[in-house]
């Protein structure tokens, strides 16, 4: 405790009075407490207490936790500062932000359901076998204006299509890109670049390369800090996978290699097939074998097996490639200390812990069973005559991930039970309600 009294004393002489403690619930969201600086030696020794569920907004706007949390009474759970990762917030003065980890009051230990408890102990079994994953992010997302007119509140900021790669004020009017990236510059999270993407009002930012689990942690206070600028300008910025029809999706790439105790790159091997050491490759066909089970989190809501689909850039078939984007993994064309496997899986919607999470885990068993990857994809990726499809739902990706205990085991059986459970009842909730698509489909013709 005498440290986390300097640490405060050291935050009030940099004129900080708040520390919003955050953390990561079953599905990504940022769940906070402001406590005001005075309460932090109480906070870092007893916790913070939460309550347990998982929130959802329903159809008539209201926030409210899943089916199930009040079964239980809503139980409390204890979230502990995670003092190395205090971060000022640039664009709120006297604010300074920090992760937590979450524990179960009545036991003490990680709660089952915490993402960044699983990460730890994924990455930990990665440890065991001498592999310290290197992850780099990449993060695409939607901008919105407001506008009262439409009846969901907001338009897309700008429907031009054709715009990746546009700098500047053609595509972005008013330059939301370029303060984006300064403020998050100062936000300790190690961007290093952003562009337009293919439609109007989507961008794409990259994240550093970095250990698993400081890669996980940027790119859930990225997507935080990304919707907070886009709100204090009356904005909204979205990271659902599918947004708007006839508009491409929004992807989570992750970049990952893995370097071995003396440090180096553990997947290259200028002598190897395609330069890619045996870890490498066995690491591909895991993340191949493992796909429909590892879609469950990669790609975790109804909305994202809509981006899914031929001459996307999005993922449809399980494949892989050497510099191919039409393929679900692509291999980069960097070798030595750059040689890397691209997933592309994942969709900007994913939980960052849990999607990272599941590709090492997937990974991790392909490097176990030493299987080769069938020969990576030539040319055009969407072939249903060469390459298997991902789950077409949601609903078919969980029952994969049900279906795959040997992912299961290394996820544990208490995240893998709550997880399905939230994401059966929001399927649920979804067959319950009636749609647009139905009422144009339906309502004249019938
Ligand atoms: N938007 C595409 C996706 O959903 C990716 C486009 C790109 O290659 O950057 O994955
Ligand atoms: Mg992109
Ligand atoms: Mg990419």
């Amino acid at each position: 405790i005498p440290s986390v009294r300097r640490r405060m004393e050291q935050l009030a002489a940099e004129g900080i009075d708040v520390v919003r403690v955050t953390y990561p619930d079953l599905i990504g969201t940022e769940r906070a407490r402001d406590v005001l600086l005075d309460h932090l030696p109480s906070a870092c020794e007893h916790g913070l207490a939460f309550c347990r569920a998982v929130y959802h907004t329903n159809p008539e706007g209201d926030v409210v936790p899943v089916a199930g949390g009040l079964d239980a009474g809503l139980p409390d759970i204890c979230v502990r500062p995670d003092l190395d990762t205090l971060t000022a917030l640039p664009w709120e003065p006297g604010v300074a932000s920090c992760l937590g980890d979450v524990t179960d009051p009545a036991t003490g230990l990680p709660a089952p359901e915490s993402p960044r408890d699983l990460l730890r102990t994924v990455i930990d079994r990665c440890g065991e076998y001498g592999l310290n994953p290197v992850v780099g992010p990449e993060l695409e997302y939607f901008l919105c204006d407001a506008d009262p007119a439409n009846p969901q509140g907001w338009r897309r900021y700008s429907d031009a299509a054709g715009v990746v790669y546009t700098a500047g004020l053609r595509a972005d009017g008013d330059n939301h890109l370029l303060r984006t990236l300064r403020l998050l510059r100062d936000l300790d999270i190690d961007i290093s670049s952003g562009n337009h993407e293919f439609d109007g009002s989507q961008f794409e930012i990259n994240l550093n390369h970095s250990d698993a689990m400081t890669a996980a942690d940027r790119a859930f206070r990225f997507k935080s800090a990304v919707k907070e600028l886009a709100r204090k300008e009356g904005r909204l910025a979205t990271f659902m996978a599918k947004p708007f029809q006839g508009a491409g999706g929004s992807g989570f790439h992750l970049h990952m290699s893995c370097v071995d105790d003396e440090g180096n790159n553990a997947f290259a091997d200028p002598s190897a097939p395609y330069g890619l050491t045996a870890v490498a490759r066995h690491a591909v066909a895991g993340v191949l074998a493992h796909a429909p089970a590892l879609a469950a989190l990669a790609n975790p809501t109804v909305n994202s097996y809509k981006r899914f689909g031929p001459d996307t850039l999005a993922p449809w078939l399980i494949d892989w490639g050497l510099d191919n984007r039409s393929a679900m993994v692509r291999i980069p064309p960097e070798r030595g200390f750059g040689t890397r496997l691209e997933l592309r899986l994942g969709d900007a919607s994913a939980n960052p812990y849990l999607l990272i999470a599941g590709t090492l885990a997937a990974a991790l068993l392909g490097v176990f069973a030493g299987e080769e990857p069938a020969a990576p994809l030539e040319g055009y990726g969407y072939d249903t005559a060469v390459s298997a499809l991902l789950p077409a739902t949601l609903p078919d990706a969980l029952d994969a991930l049900e279906a795959d205990t040997a992912l299961t085991e290394v996820l544990g059986k208490d995240f893998t039970t709550a997880y399905l459970s939230y994401k059966r009842d929001e399927v649920a909730r979804f067959h319950r309600h009636v749609t647009d698509w139905e009422f144009t489909e339906y309502a004249y013709h019938l």
